[in-house]
């Protein structure tokens, strides 16, 4: 058995911590800040199934699903909710879109039914809005608590005495030694191993930043909020109509006949999606900047925007607790991460997108089988 070094404890380092452990290596994890702070803990926490392209895509965030489904089961710590999702319609010219995406033929394997007005509210009581005329619900969907599942599946490693793990260690540097791997933190400290896998998220630059310079990687910027309890429980994740746009598991011809989008949700590339943590306060986002340099203030229009589309699905217009943002690795070339072997003992993993958090065990059961020749 090997002793496993993994630099960076956002949710794809979690991970290969997991599996590395799980698998019988001993294992150090790594992070830079006091506690992780990056995208990680800054998204909605959603495993999001419905929506992934049909083919590879789809199998990887299938088996995603089983395994976060098996983590829960095998640990009642995880807060883990297979509550699904509902993409509402607020229109009769939706619904009959929804109508149609819900025969393609991959739908049964994504848990995907069209709901009419009645049943969307029979399922989701908090949809309350006028406009809301249908919906389409998915099944495979679930979610986890962005502020707690990294702290929930280190305390289920941390059962195990062969887990370590090292909060405010920034790794300046990587090498692989004649005996295995060494990692130098600042301030001169050396974490020695035989293999490391290089989890960075959305650093691009800091370790391997010449490999990663090479690799087809962008970052993503979006803007995300806290919404105030609004009183009642939403018993599924919620997304609006313009999610259907945005996801290519609902490419087709009821999608390329749609009519254009309104400019504001065009130029910043928004969709609402609104998750309700367990404290009954709501998660809301999102939008999307793709060009460097990014914004340093936050744009109130899309707050405006996202809080309109909540209120005609809620039937109620909760107040912004919070504001934040957050910037996410992604591929540019249709992979379901980078994945690199920059030397025979380290591994460099990154670039999932907007789906990391709901691939990320899939992504880190393949580097194990990578790495280890499984
Ligand atoms: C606003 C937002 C909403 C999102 N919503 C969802 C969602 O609902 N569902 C979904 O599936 N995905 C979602 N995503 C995407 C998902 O959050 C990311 O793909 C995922 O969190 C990436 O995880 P990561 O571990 O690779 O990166 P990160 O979370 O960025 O973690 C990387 C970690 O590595 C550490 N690190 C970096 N360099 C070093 C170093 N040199 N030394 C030590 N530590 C280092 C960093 O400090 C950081 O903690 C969202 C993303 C954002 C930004």
């Amino acid at each position: 058995m090997a002793k496993v070094l993994v630099v960076g404890a956002g949710i794809f380092g979690t991970m290969h911590a997991y599996f590395a452990l799980k698998a019988g290596h001993e294992v150090t994890l790594v992070e830079r800040d006091p506690k992780p702070l990056s995208a990680s803990v800054r998204n909605f926490g959603m495993i999001a199934v419905g929506g992934r392209a049909a083919g590879d895509e789809l199998k990887v965030a299938l088996r995603a699903r089983e395994l976060w489904g098996e983590l829960a089961q095998q640990h009642s710590e995880l807060t883990f909710r297979p509550s699904g999702s509902i993409l509402v319609a607020t229109s009769d010219n939706h619904l009959a879109v929804i109508e149609k995406v819900a025969q393609y033929p991959d739908a049964s394997d994504r848990g995907w039914k069209a709901l009419d007005r009645k049943q969307v509210m029979e399922m989701n009581p908090g949809i309350r809005g006028e406009r809301v005329t249908g919906g389409l619900y998915c099944s495979q969907d679930a979610v986890v608590e962005p502020d707690r599942v990294l702290g929930e599946i280190r305390s289920i490693m941390h059962e195990n005495p062969r887990f370590e793990y090292l909060p405010g260690h920034d790794v300046v540097s990587v090498d692989e030694t004649s005996d295995g791997v060494r990692l130098a933190i600042r301030g001169g400290k050396k974490v020695s191993g035989d293999i490391a896998f290089v989890v960075p998220g959305a650093d691009h630059s800091s370790l391997f930043g010449e490999h990663l310079d090479s690799e087809p990687l962008r970052r993503v910027f979006l803007q995300m909020a806290r919404l105030e309890n609004p009183g009642v429980t939403l018993t599924t994740s919620i997304a609006n109509f313009d999610s259907l746009r945005f996801y290519p598991g609902y490419r087709g011809e009821p999608i390329d006949e749609l009519e254009p989008v309104r400019p504001l949700v065009q130029e910043m590339v928004m969709q609402l999606l609104l998750q309700q943590r367990v404290d009954g306060t709501l998660t809301m986002g999102d939008t999307h900047v793709y060009e460097e340099p990014f914004p340093h203030e936050m744009r109130e229009d899309c707050y405006d925007l996202l809080l309109d589309e909540a209120e005609s699905i809620l039937g109620t217009r909760p107040n912004i607790t919070t504001r934040w943002q957050g910037i996410y690795s992604q591929n540019t070339a249709d992979l379901i991460c980078v994945r690199k072997k920059v030397t025979q003992k380290i591994m460099l993993v990154t670039g999932p997108g907007g789906r990391g958090n709901t691939l990320s065990p899939a992504i880190a059961e393949t580097s194990m089988k990578e790495m280890f020749n499984v």
